[in-house]
């Protein structure tokens, strides 16, 4: 496999329209995962919404949890094994409605909860919210599961190029994310600390990034060529599709993801917005597009196919942020994201140690999506990926 081989985006396709554009699609075998573990908890955060007390509300909430996060197994075998009650925080009322899932596709329980209380409208907005992610049971699944060589994996995947540290909202230092990220056989990550504009967030002011900077070139000497660590940022888009940091100062930077954190539960469009941001000097990589929260809030909406394509016109790449209640993009846009001829970044987005493998789930989306891991920047050798990069800061 030729990892090397960066495909330069098709810049002349993006004149066609999506009606003359040849259906490549329906020629690849594609299902969406068998995911009955991620139906299960959507079924139980709507019983969690229907009840009368906290204390109810969160033992379907954690039972949620704990299925779609937590175990590894399929909801399915533990029900015919009879073992699905051994799973912590799954009592009698929470495995009827698996079992009655997993017997029939659906519920009448929940369905007979939600008809007859005031809470309906609430449940169908959340069930909205809960759109394409994956559980942990089917993460792992698409990680193992026989693709094609050519698919993104976790053995051609070289580093991360989202994380935080303890110069902005990151527990970790620089120094314990690098020796972190050699346990995990990357020879590469990217620290991306917040940008001053995000103050909630401990967003680094320039003064601090130059400080950060020096650590960087420390850690990197000590590591001495088995990891080499770069110096990110993750800048915030403003609600008219600028940045919060000037030309001048993201060419501080060896790179730039430009990521929404603002007017995330807005219903109007706001493709002008993330077009303006993608099309912002010295943007690598457009970071967890949506801002979508699993069961909490939908993120920016807008037409992703205009986005995208602008983005592969322009070979910023389109983040698959891993972090569990983010998964955004997922599976479902990161198909269009293909078709449009897109790049791809794979990210953890980790705030502590522990969320490293977060990126499990970026490679879990990509792999379902059918993305080659010539198209992950992640998966570059070290010279295309310092090109591109290079290439992006003009
Ligand atoms: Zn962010």
């Amino acid at each position: 496999m030729k990892r090397s081989a960066a495909p330069r985006a098709n810049v002349k396709r993006a004149t066609h329209t999506a009606d003359r554009r040849p259906r490549r699609q329906s020629a690849r075998a594609w299902a969406p995962p068998d995911d009955p573990n991620i139906a299960a908890a959507g079924f139980l955060h709507d019983m969690a919404l229907l009840q009368r007390t906290e204390r109810s509300r969160f033992g379907y909430k954690r039972a949620a949890k704990m299925v779609a996060a937590g175990i590894d197994r399929s909801v399915r075998e533990l029900i015919a094994e009879g073992t699905l009650r051994d799973v912590p925080y799954i009592g009698p009322a929470t495995e009827r409605i698996i079992a009655e899932l997993i017997a029939s596709g659906g519920s009448a329980i929940v369905a007979d909860a939600v008809a007859a209380s005031t809470a309906r409208g609430e449940v169908e907005k959340r069930q909205a919210f809960r759109r394409a992610y994956l559980s942990r049971y089917a993460m792992r699944q698409a990680l193992d599961a026989p693709f094609a060589e050519s698919i993104v994996s976790r053995a051609t995947y070289r580093g991360d190029l989202q994380m935080h540290s303890t110069w902005s909202d990151g527990v970790e230092s620089i120094a314990s994310l690098a020796d972190a990220a050699i346990a995990l056989g990357y020879t590469r990550i990217g620290v991306t600390d917040h940008s001053y504009g995000l103050p909630i967030a401990g967003g680094m002011s320039m003064a601090s990034a130059a400080r950060q900077h020096r650590e960087i070139d420390a850690v990197n000497e000590q590591f001495g060529g088995r990891l080499r660590v770069y110096k990110g940022i993750e800048a915030n888009i403003l609600a008219d599709g600028s940045l919060d940091l000037s030309r001048d100062e993201r060419r501080v930077f060896e790179y730039v993801i430009a990521s929404p954190h603002s007017l995330l539960r807005r219903s109007n469009d706001q493709t002008a917005r993330i077009i303006g941001a993608v099309r912002e000097p010295g943007v690598a990589i457009l970071g967890h597009p949506q801002g979508r929260m699993y069961n909490s809030r939908p993120g920016v909406r807008a037409d992703w196919r205009r986005v995208f394509r602008e983005a592969a016109s322009r070979r910023v790449a389109i983040e698959l942020d891993g972090n569990w209640h983010r998964q955004d993009i997922d599976f479902e846009l990161a198909r269009v994201a293909l078709d449009e001829g897109c790049l791809f970044a794979l990210d953890s987005d980790a705030h502590s140690l522990g969320e490293l493998p977060f990126t499990d789930y970026a490679i879990a989306h990509a792999r379902i999506a059918g993305i080659p891991a010539n198209r992950v920047v992640n998966c570059w050798d070290a010279k295309t990926f310092d090109r591109w990069l290079s290439e992006r800061r003009r």
